[in-house]
């Protein structure tokens, strides 16, 4: 079984839309055992749905398609399916009733003709209810060759995928693929694979995939056994620093960690102007363990809500290790909490001056009465910095708090 995925739509080509369904549709496959054999981007126009085809058909026996499923006169997906099968498109009852009922949740009145249309199917095909949208998505068998039609809209696509198109491309996996993912924690990817590599097996196959202060590492194998032994050597290799299972972001488990201890965080953040607050109240039951954070950007916030001291600011600078520890000792005390983050830095591309280049950070990081102030240098532009300080500040709270358990 080969799978490719053909992503359809202008906006993706003119650079407007990020193409995230193909992230999506990746990384579930991958987590099922399943690598694409390839992926295309076409525009909304009959003549390059079709020419795409004939490619995807020539080196894979199932395709996915996103995008131009909708009511309007760019969606072609469906006519030029139709066509390269050679099978005419025919209005289909148990889809119009989808359709219908989808028009009256929104509008009054009648649903007009180009509506309707969305009922249409190749012959022989198969509607994919729609849960969240009026198109429905498609399933067509032909002669060997499997296509299943998506919608674009993310929001629509994600469940069709999991909940009716997942389970029947496994029930297609003729050799069984076993899969295990581990989220890696506070290591870098090549640190990972460096580690990993003399542990790693012909019949096993690892995929990395980093964001910042996180690696995810696939393992996948035909042979259950073989896959398990592989895994559990990971797992004792990187120990804590592999993030529970049920457990998906490293915010998700720094909460956890405090939580579990009953302690509260608080936060001062420079130069990330919020994103590690951002982050941590993203996760669902933060309040458990979050209090809150001041976002401060300027040295007069800094000393008037964190205590931070005037001569610090005059002759060492906001972006100095006396600063980070002045934020987080001034937050802590003044949230009255068990453990605070504090950073600050040059996230550029502006801003650097003499001894202080772009990238430079300091991370302070109190647990208890125990403070650690940290001098980072960060690769990358503005976000990447960001990015990075936000990882890194999450990452040494969390081993921090791993420590203190031991
Ligand atoms: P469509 O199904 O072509 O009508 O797509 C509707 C909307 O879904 C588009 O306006 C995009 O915002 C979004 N969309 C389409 N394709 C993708 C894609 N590959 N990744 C992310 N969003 C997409
Ligand atoms: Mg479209």
């Amino acid at each position: 079984m080969e799978v490719a995925l053909l992503c359809i739509g202008d906006e993706l080509l003119k650079g407007s839309t990020v193409n995230t369904n193909l992230a999506f549709l990746g990384e579930k496959l991958l987590e099922n055992g399943i690598i694409p054999k390839l992926s295309l981007e076409v525009p909304d126009r009959d003549a390059d749905i079709r020419g795409a085809l004939d490619y995807a058909f020539s080196r894979a026996d199932i395709v996915l398609t996103s995008g131009g499923l909708g009511p309007t006169a760019d969606d072609l997906t469906k006519s030029a399916v139709a066509n390269w099968f050679g099978v005419p498109l025919i209005r289909r009852p148990e889809a119009e009733h989808a359709v219908q009922e989808y028009w009256h949740k929104l509008h009054s009145g009648t649903a007009p003709v180009h509506w309707i249309r969305q009922a249409e199917l190749p012959e022989g095909a198969e509607a994919i209810p729609n849960g969240y949208g009026s198109a429905p998505g498609i399933h067509l068998e032909r002669n060997g060759k499997t296509i299943f039609l998506m919608p674009g809209p993310p929001s629509e696509l994600q469940p069709m995928f999991t909940d009716s198109i997942l389970p029947l491309l496994k029930a297609k996996q003729t050799d069984r693929v076993y899969t295990d993912l581990l989220r890696i924690a506070g290591i870098g990817e090549s640190e990972v694979e460096d580690l990993l590599e003399p542990h790693l097996i012909p019949e096993v196959s690892a995929a990395y995939c980093a964001q910042p202060g996180l690696v995810r590492l696939f393992l996948t194998s035909k042979n259950e056994a073989l896959l398990k032994r592989v895994a559990s050597d990971a797992r004792e290799l990187f120990r804590a620093n592999v993030l529970p299972a049920d457990v998906t972001s490293l915010p998700e488990d720094v909460l956890r960690l405090l939580e579990a201890k009953k302690l509260m965080l608080a936060t001062a953040e420079s130069c990330t102007g919020g994103m590690i607050s951002e982050q941590i109240t993203a996760v669902p039951g933060s309040s458990n363990a979050f209090l809150g954070g001041v976002n401060s950007y300027a040295n007069e916030i800094k000393m008037r809500f964190l205590g931070v001291s005037e001569e610090t600011l005059r002759t060492v600078g906001a972006v100095s290790r006396e600063c980070a520890e002045e934020m987080v000792n001034g937050i802590a005390d003044r949230a009255k909490a068990d453990a605070a983050i504090s950073v600050t830095g040059i996230a550029g591309p502006g801003g650097a001056t003499p001894g202080k280049p772009v990238g430079l950070v300091y991370i302070g990081v109190r647990l208890h009465t125990k403070t650690v102030v940290l001098e980072c240098h960060f690769r990358g532009g503005r976000d990447q910095v960001r990015e990075r300080t936000a990882a890194k500040a999450l990452n040494t709270l969390r081993a921090m708090l791993l420590e203190s358990a031991e």
